[in-house]
């Protein structure tokens, strides 16, 4: 399939919306704000949305930052903060150290040249001379030695709380990468591993988007109330992420919608991952053991796409996006394979995939 054809998808620009909404707020573009207003853009968390939506246009950062401490908790502006602190102080630290030991470098050398002048330019030096330059220069050469090992010492000392914060900062990482709600990888992660697919020129070729969307689940929600739809969408999410191979990247992309990237496959194999993830999912009862309540059956529509059929992230998600679009409007519950020149439009030619 060629992607040639094709009318370009409106490609997503996440980061353009939320520079935009930031600036028209005056909000400051560092990033703990920029990591507020991405989750409130991309609906992880409804309320948290409201919530941000409410203040209107205008928002101070003590407000700002209240809303990140009642809906992230304090701990990963903390986990930040904290280590920046460290960082400069054990930085600052190891500084005053090396400068220390140039110093005493230095006093070293001075003191070399300092007897060896008086050795040389005395001839006839006598041995209580000589012995006695000897006695300083060991001395010299042994606070020197000793300065040199706890300097050795306290850097080594420095190194290790330094490796420290590299894994603190290494955990933060992990969290500002995955979804509370679902431990799955969020949207963030998946823009950079999407953007991925299109770094090397072969990358794109074996590597398949799928993009899934949880059918009807509005309904969940207003019959149940929100907390059983978290529920199911957790549920939902390990049913996903034990169903497909254990080397292929999902993610939570925004409220009820899921992302699979598979590399190294031909889209035979992608449509049957797809095919998969939905038949399992379909089969799963979901019955709360307690109340006797069966929510099920729960379905999802999956659209596919290659990435040999797009030119960039951009027009990849746009394209896999029509092809789920399609999905829906064939009936729900089906995998559709993206097609040259399929829009946000249903046409029964296309190929749909539901036993
Ligand atoms: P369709 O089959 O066309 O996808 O219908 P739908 O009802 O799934 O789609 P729609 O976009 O109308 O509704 C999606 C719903 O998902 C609305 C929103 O309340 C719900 N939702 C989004 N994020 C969350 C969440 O984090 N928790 C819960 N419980 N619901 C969520
Ligand atoms: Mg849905
Ligand atoms: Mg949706």
């Amino acid at each position: 399939m060629s992607s040639a054809v094709a009318p370009k998808a409106p490609i997503p620009d996440i980061a353009s919306h939320i520079t935009y909404a930031m600036r028209t707020m005056g909000v400051a573009p560092i990033p703990r704000n920029y990591e507020l207003f991405y989750e409130a853009y991309i609906g992880s968390n409804p309320a948290l949305t409201k919530k941000l939506a409410s203040y209107g246009n205008s928002i101070s950062q003590d407000e700002l930052d209240a809303v990140a401490a009642q809906f992230f908790g304090n701990r990963q502006l903390q986990v930040v903060d904290n280590a920046h602190i460290r960082i400069v102080s054990e930085l600052e630290a190891i500084v005053r150290l090396l400068k220390q030991e140039q110093n005493s470098l230095e006093s070293y050398n001075r003191l070399l040249g300092e007897t060896c002048n008086r050795i040389t330019t005395k001839s006839n030096a006598s041995s209580d001379i000589l012995q006695n330059a000897i006695a300083i220069l060991a001395k010299a050469t042994g606070d020197t030695m000793a300065h040199g090992e706890r300097t050795v010492e306290s850097v080594s000392q420095k190194s290790r709380e330094m490796e420290q914060v590299r894994q603190e900062l290494d955990e933060y990482k992990r969290i500002a990468n995955t979804d509370s709600l679902t431990r799955l990888a969020n949207r963030r992660a998946f823009d950079d591993r999407l953007a991925a697919v299109y770094d090397g020129p072969l990358n794109r070729h074996l590597s398949a988007l799928i993009l899934a969307d949880i059918d009807n689940f509005k309904a969940i929600n207003d019959n149940y109330g929100h907390p059983v739809g978290d529920k199911i969408l957790a549920t939902v999410a390990t049913i996903i992420r034990t169903t497909v191979p254990h080397d292929v990247f999902v993610a939570r992309t925004g409220g009820e919608e899921f992302a699979i990237l598979v590399d190294g496959c031909s889209e035979d194999e992608a449509l049957q991952i797809a095919e998969r993830v939905r038949t399992t999912l379909a089969s799963t009862p979901f019955r709360n053991s307690k109340t006797g309540i069966d929510y099920g059956p729960i379905t999802i529509s999956l659209g596919v796409c290659m990435g040999a059929e797009a030119e960039d992230p951009g027009d990849l998600y746009g394209k896999c996006d029509a092809a789920l679009y399609c999905a829906k409007h064939a009936g729900r519950n089906c995998s559709v394979a993206y097609e040259n020149g399929m829009k946000k439009e249903f046409s029964k030619s296309w190929l749909i995939y539901k036993k």
